[in-house]
């Protein structure tokens, strides 16, 4: 499939229900300066993520959220007053708070006029998922933020390739639309986390407790084990995590050794998934220091007034290897970059060698921008 590409200062207007694409084909734009993308039919148009200080909110029909950061949902309520229909799957739109204003787009898939959408889920620091959009003579993915990651707690999250494979079969993508945050970085986020372990245990004694809060990541979990064996400390963890933990050992994967109890121990690290457990040991001042994702100690810190608190460096981002398997599995033919500033011509350079059109679009610079997918 060839893609053309339209002249930067475009005359293209929208007006609902009329075709404006020229001969049918369907326009992708950037929605705002930041991540948004608006995905125009002739007849419906449909925004995947709500940046700040969207462009076309007026114009749209649905807006589908891939998470609730910030990021992503700022414009949310700019989309809903102008008639835009939210939808999220529901773990999203609880994590957003949102009652009755958002209907959740089915796990398998749903219609929105002339585009099917399937939700897919991918792992990022939060739940969070990529959509394939079926538009007919082409499939477009939308990532919003992901990265393939370890295995979670509560089950065998499949890498996004193959999520998405099982969805368009041998009909492929035409189009990935990819967050670009670490897509010049060479390693996916792991090497951090027993850095964090070590340092902050150097640093208080070793009969202080450290909490290590709601490790839902496999690869967290076993580095704090390996850390905590090195060290010499018992691990001890609550009933629920507990729970959890046996239920990954029951699968074979792992193989850990740690005491179960309502109160840490001394010489301890106490491991646990729930924030709720978290915040008691903290308000209880049964721990010296925290570990935790970036936004539970930053919670810690301000309602619970703990001191000590660090943040495992994990922003649950693709690295290059994984953009490029992605797209070496899928081969679209063409890839759009969003979720960055900067350095468009170094991602350009670098991507080409594997996808025949590579679009960076960063910045209010990318307002006029459009990609044309033809019918
Ligand atoms: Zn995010
Ligand atoms: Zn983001």
């Amino acid at each position: 499939m060839g893609i053309q590409r339209l002249a930067h200062n475009s005359p293209y207007s929208h007006h609902r229900g009329v075709k404006c694409s020229g001969d049918g084909g369907v326009l992708l734009r950037p929605a705002d300066s930041w991540a948004g993308v608006l995905v125009d039919t002739g007849s419906t148009i449909v925004a995947v993520d709500a940046g700040p200080n969207p462009w076309h909110a007026e114009d749209t029909d649905y807006l589908l959220l891939t998470h609730a950061h910030l990021d992503h949902v700022a414009s949310l309520d700019r989309y809903s007053r102008n008639g835009a229909k939210v939808l999220c799957p529901g773990d999203v739109r609880d994590d957003l708070g949102l009652v009755d204003s958002a209907v959740g787009v089915k796990k398998v898939k749903s219609m929105l006029y002339d585009v099917i959408v399937h939700p897919i889920p991918v792992e990022h620091t939060c739940s969070a998922y990529a959509y394939v959009l079926d538009l007919e003579e082409c499939n477009v993915l939308v990532t919003g933020d992901w990265h393939v990651g370890p295995r979670t707690i509560d089950g065998e999250i499949k890498p996004l390739w193959k999520a998405v494979r099982e969805v368009v079969g041998g009909e492929g993508v035409d189009v990935i639309v990819s967050e670009a945050t670490r897509a010049l970085v060479d390693a996916p986020e792991l090497g951090g986390n027993e850095r964090v372990f070590e340092y902050a245990l150097s640093l208080h004694d070793p009969r202080d407790v450290l909490a290590f809060l709601q490790p839902t990541d496999l690869e967290i979990i076993d580095t704090a084990f390996r850390v905590a064996s090195d060290l010499g400390l018992d691990v001890v963890v609550d009933s629920e995590t507990d729970r959890k933990l046996k239920f990954l050992e029951r699968r074979g994967d792992v193989e850990w050794e740690y005491d179960v109890a309502d109160e840490p121990l001394v010489r301890s690290l106490y491991l646990t998934v729930s924030w709720e457990k978290a915040r008691e040991l903290a308000e209880a001042g049964l721990v010296e220091a925290v570990v935790g994702n970036w936004a539970t100690v930053h919670h810690l810190r301000r309602r619970v007034g703990v001191k000590y608190a660090y943040v495992i460096p994990r922003s649950g981002h693709a690295s290059r290897p994984e953009i490029t398997r992605l797209i070496t599995e899928l081969e679209p033919s063409c890839l759009v970059f969003r979720h960055r500033s900067g350095d468009a011509t170094r991602l350009e350079r670098y991507y080409s060698r594997f996808v025949d059109e590579v679009r960076v679009w960063v910045g209010r610079g990318c307002r006029d921008e459009s990609l044309e997918l033809p019918p």
